[in-house]
């Protein structure tokens, strides 16, 4: 369904250009911070538990994500979502080093490009897939990057049975809602709310045939959700919720319906990688 459009198959081409002087001024003082972060970082000789997410791996990012993985398994293990919820539920063990890695959307690129390299390191992950964005129509797929600027040129998603092919693999499909909707905007609509939550899980298990045990939020900060739309994924019977908010994950005090997850890119230098990997701004 996806054949007449283009799409992006690098990303150069997928994510946009930082735009206006302002932006660039910010972008470059950050660039500095994550320098000086990167110089003075060492790798934690401490226990820790970080969750790190991003949204795509397009295949001129494989080295710089297969040179990530490698540098990240030399100071922590990735473990899977039921071992990251037992680890956060029961508070151990607690002197281990782990990283849990998920991808959020559903882009075809993390399943293509990214799964191989993934199945050969052993690194399992999670994919939170927006439904209506699997094997979407081309309406669809323009609505949905309308409301992300964050992208020059749509990014092609998975189709069902590459979803079910990566959770037969080391991989998970969580659900991030069926449109990517922001479940603050529609709280006061039960049955809106319903579909978009429990509707989704639905549909990922028809199509996957296992149990969706994991949710992600939508745009993922602390006002994109509310005590309405956390109620609602509680009802559906998800067993873990995970936002975009940089922070701590502490074993046996963090709730595993409100996980905290550092983004990443793999268009990103590996330096700037692994700074965040090493907790940067956790404190
Ligand atoms: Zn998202």
């Amino acid at each position: 369904m996806q054949d007449d459009l283009r799409f992006a198959e690098t990303a150069a081409e997928a994510w946009a250009p930082v735009a206006g002087w302002r932006a660039r001024i910010r972008g470059a003082a950050r660039a500095a911070r994550i320098r000086i972060e990167a110089m003075r970082q060492r790798p934690a000789a401490a226990p820790f538990v970080r969750c790190l997410y991003a949204h795509a791996v397009f295949a001129d990012t494989v080295p710089t994500f297969r040179a990530f993985l490698r540098a990240a398994k030399q100071e922590g293990e990735f473990v899977d979502t039921p071992t990251l919820r037992a680890i956060i539920a029961d508070g151990r063990p607690s002197d281990g080093r782990f990283f849990h890695l998920s991808f959020d959307d559903g882009f075809a690129s993390v399943y293509e490009d990214g799964g191989p390299v993934m199945e050969d390191e052993r690194v399992p992950y999670t994919m939170f897939v927006a439904t209506d964005l699997i094997d979407a129509d081309p309406k669809t797929l323009n609505s949905y990057f309308a409301h992300m600027p964050a992208y020059r040129a749509r990014v092609r998603t998975l189709d069902w049975p590459q979803a079910k092919a990566a959770a037969g693999g080391i991989g998970e499909i969580g659900c991030h809602t069926r449109t990517h909707a922001r479940l603050s905007n529609i709280s006061g609509e039960p049955a809106r709310l319903a579909d978009e939550i429990a509707g989704a899980k639905a549909i990922i298990e028809g199509h996957v045939g296992r149990p969706c045990d994991s949710f992600a939020w939508p745009y993922g900060t602390a006002t994109d959700i509310d005590h309405r739309g956390r109620a609602a994924i509680a009802a559906a019977g998800f067993t873990s919720n995970f936002s975009a908010v940089r922070g701590v994950v502490r074993p046996g005090t963090t709730d595993v319906m409100d996980i905290p997850r550092h983004q990443v890119e793999f268009h990103w230098p590996l330096r700037e990688l692994m700074v965040w990997a090493r907790g940067f701004r956790e404190a």
